[in-house]
């Protein structure tokens, strides 16, 4: 690429985890597309070059790394706190290095929210900030509320607030997640993978609370990729051999339950091995990525559908067969269901993900629980439970289950609108384009374009 003629280098640097990472690139893409002279460094760990170091990119887009933050997934996975922790502090010096480093000068950074040194570093070099918060504006905006609280007392929880804390988390986690919105101030910018009209009132009042911009631009979810990718004939095997795109088209229409319960957090194994033998009684259809899981859950649920190990998400919620989608309520997750308008089965397992589910439930009615949702609780459902719940919620004749499929439409319909040209997510873009731009021009030569 010709590096002269770049005005604006955007440097990316999204939290090492899959419902950030997922977005933050999307937002890139997005951005990539609609400015061909922009130039988009992604900055992530070694880690996350090898997962999607070799996904299609625009030619506008290129990766650096830094080391990763512990010495695999697996460990992440099993100690979330010690990770967390992790990224706050061991990301940063490297990052810097880089940045001081990269060639042409970044004119803007795009950071993750829950990167706690990113807007700092930005502002000891002057480089316009934009934060970028990958759940929902309602969630930031209750966290914002939490700040106010002041919930610790010499680092530790004041019990009395715990009782506030519906959604509590891991207390280490929330101080320093805390700590990070508290960061969010001292940007330049705000920017969710949300849609406006999908949460106005909370956006309207977090528009009033920033003394800068706050752009919603989502969802940033691949939908751009959909249609490109359909005409290339790839083989969608997610690692076991077994083309589960081809599998769909063979399945009469809205049959087939998606079942994800997330990309790095667990139910027990007993709890997985009752929803295979629950899936086998129910006798309905399903695809179900279980990632490590899957072989052995494959043997246990029966002929009824496929387990596999990962799939293109999106592309399967947006499959003419797929009818419902058993969910963890992530936020990426949530709105690529409401961009495919498919009804949801809420299974929320941590923190935001119980809002999301009430959300669904309750606002949109675009879904059901799965069962009474209380956070940590480990109380095994059983596969004749599974097996009811999942048959009552396929049952598209039922009265509730038309009425459901009914509602989905609105927030679908929502979510499109807001991507389309002159829509709300699509301004917003132009918008945060214009605004790095016009910074980056300023940087160059002193006066503004
Ligand atoms: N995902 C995917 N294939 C899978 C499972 C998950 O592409 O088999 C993607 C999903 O589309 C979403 C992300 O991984 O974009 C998960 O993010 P989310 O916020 O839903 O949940 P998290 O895993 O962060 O809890």
């Amino acid at each position: 690429m010709d590096t002269t003629s770049t005005v604006c280098h955007v440097v990316a640097v999204p939290y090492p985890g899959r419902g950030h990472v997922n977005p933050m690139i999307n937002l890139c893409k997005l951005l990539a597309s609609k400015k061909e002279d922009i130039r988009i460094t992604v900055v992530v760990t070694e880690e996350w070059l090898g997962f999607i170091g070799s996904n299609p990119k625009p030619h506008n887009i290129g990766f650096s790394t830094i080391p990763n933050v512990l010495p695999s997934e697996l460990v992440r996975a099993a100690n979330y706190p010690y990770f967390y922790e992790a990224v706050m502090t061991k990301m940063e010096a490297p990052f810097e290095q880089l940045l001081d480093q990269i060639q042409p000068p970044p004119t803007a950074i795009i950071a993750d929210t829950e990167l706690l040194w990113a807007i700092p570093a930005a502002r000891r070099r002057n480089i316009p900030v934009a934060s970028l918060w990958t759940a929902s504006a309602s969630v930031f905006s209750t966290k914002c509320e939490n700040v106010k609280m002041n919930l610790f007392e010499d680092g530790d929880l004041k019990l009395d607030q715990t009782s506030e804390l519906g959604e509590l988390e891991d207390p280490r986690v929330l101080k320093l997640a805390l700590e990070c919105i508290s960061m969010v101030p001292k940007g330049n910018y705000l920017l969710f993978s949300s849609v406006y009209e999908l949460e106005s009132q909370v956006i309207d009042s977090l528009q009033t609370e920033f003394p800068f911009p706050v752009y919603p631009i989502g969802p940033a979810i691949p939908y751009f990729e959909l249609e490109y990718d359909s005409n290339v004939t790839s083989v969608s095997t997610s690692g076991n051999g077994l083309d589960y795109l081809k599998w769909l088209d063979s399945q009469p229409k809205a049959s087939v339950l998606y079942i994800s319960l997330g990309s790095f957090l667990s139910v027990s194994s007993a709890q997985m091995d009752e929803i295979a033998a629950g899936l086998r009684k129910s006798g309905i259809r399903f695809l179900w990525v279980a990632r490590g899981e899957s072989s052995r859950l494959n043997e246990r649920s029966g002929d009824m559908g496929l387990v596999m190990p990962w799939c293109e998400q999106l592309k399967v919620l947006c499959h003419f067969s797929v009818g419902g989608f058993w969910t963890h309520c992530g936020w990426n997750s949530t709105l690529e269901a409401v961009f495919s308008g498919i009804p949801m089965l809420t299974f929320p397992l941590v923190s935001d993900q119980f809002p999301n589910s009430r959300r669904i439930v309750e606002d949109w009615k675009m879904g059901r629980r799965v069962k009474r949702e209380v956070q940590g609780d480990q109380s095994l459902m059983t596969r004749e439970e599974i097996a009811e719940i999942v048959q009552r919620f396929m049952d598209l004749e039922s009265s509730d289950g038309k009425e459901m499929r009914k509602r989905v439409k609105e927030p679908r319909d929502l979510c499109h609108q807001a991507i389309a040209k002159g829509g709300s997510s699509d301004r917003n873009l132009d918008g945060f384009i214009s605004d790095i731009t016009k910074a980056a021009a300023i940087k160059r030569t002193g006066v503004p374009i």
